[in-house]
């Protein structure tokens, strides 16, 4: 069945993300606040609206993927979006965005007399393209049964994580155990260069016993033991070190927020701003393995 979708947000995620739905035979009316990508957008059967609350007027989901929490709020209250949308609209933020945020942004559209979902995505803008994002969703279960179409047309796989906020929750739980890991195992590699003791020689015996990971034996940090890891060229992302520093900084506001304390995820946080703030700036989050060498060198 085909839907009419209000597609806010056209970027690197939000724009093939939006030109899966038109290819699923999805009506998609798009806005961007670059004229560029709202032309790209078209060029791929979005239909430009000429603003975001023009989008949403015929649309019966919105769906947003924004920088922050502060677009997706500013653009549901001050903005006018919600105050545009039809009664019952279902409004979907993919955008990864802080807890307390989504939250605030559920509540809004509820008030508002609308229906909503948070659904933050994994997978990058290979898997944007490809459709073979995976979806986490906060909200209520009718909302993620009438999401769910739309998600399987610009992904793989939709979890249901739990009540409004639980899909950036279960995100930002996530990408902290991956930023964790990720140091960890650079910092056995740092340790075995120092002990003399071959990449490929750990690499053999880690990677089937207990230090297996996803950090080692998919994106391994070091190049050679797995050769589609972004070490071997040159780091080039794959998950770009900001993007992780981000990720990161909203998992150390929910952690301060509730009191939780989790020094590595404190760390990691503290690590990934420095290095995506300076050298990592334009490289995959592995590359982190630099900064741990005694010398730092490469
Ligand atoms: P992006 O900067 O490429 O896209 C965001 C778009 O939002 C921009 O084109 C910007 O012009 C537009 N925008 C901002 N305010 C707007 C407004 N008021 N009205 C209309 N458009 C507006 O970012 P991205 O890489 O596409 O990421 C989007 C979200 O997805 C972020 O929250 C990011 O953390 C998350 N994410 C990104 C990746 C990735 O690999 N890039 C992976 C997973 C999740």
């Amino acid at each position: 069945m085909s839907t009419t979708v209000a597609f806010i947000g056209l970027g690197h995620m939000g724009g093939p993300m939006a030109a899966n739905l038109v290819g699923a035979g999805h009506r998609v009316l798009g806005f961007d606040l670059v004229p560029e990508l709202l032309a790209t957008a078209a060029g791929a059967g979005v239909e430009p609206a000429a603003s975001a609350a023009e989008a949403v007027t015929a649309a019966e989901v919105v769906i947003t993927m924004l920088p922050a929490g502060r677009h997706v709020l500013a653009l549901y209250r001050e903005q006018g979006l919600l105050a545009a949308a039809r009664p019952g609209t279902l409004f979907v933020d993919c955008s990864t965005i802080d807890v307390a945020d989504a939250r605030a942004a559920h509540e809004a559209a509820v008030l508002a007399g609308h229906r909503s979902l948070d659904a933050p995505v994994s997978g990058g803008v290979v898997g944007a393209e490809a459709a073979t994002l995976t979806f986490m969703a906060g909200g209520g279960s009718a909302e993620f049964a009438a999401a769910a179409p739309l998600l399987d047309a610009m992904g793989r796989k939709a979890v249901h994580c739990g009540a409004a906020g639980a899909g950036q929750a279960a995100k930002i739980c996530n990408n902290m155990i991956l930023a964790v890991s990720m140091i960890g195992v650079s910092e056995a590699f740092v340790l075995a260069e120092s002990l003399g003791l071959d990449h490929q020689a750990l690499y053999d015996v880690a990677s089937t016993a207990s230090g297996q990971c996803w950090a080692l034996t998919v994106n391994c940090p070091v190049p050679g033991p797995v050769p589609a890891s972004p070490a071997n060229r040159d780091y080039r992302p794959g998950f770009g070190a900001p993007l992780m520093a981000k990720d990161l900084g909203l998992a150390a506001n929910a952690l301060r927020s509730g009191g939780v304390e989790a020094p590595l995820g404190l760390k990691a946080a503290e690590m990934y701003a420095a290095f995506a703030a300076a050298e990592g700036a334009d490289l995959d989050f592995s590359a982190i393995v630099r900064t741990l060498r005694p010398q730092n060198g490469t």
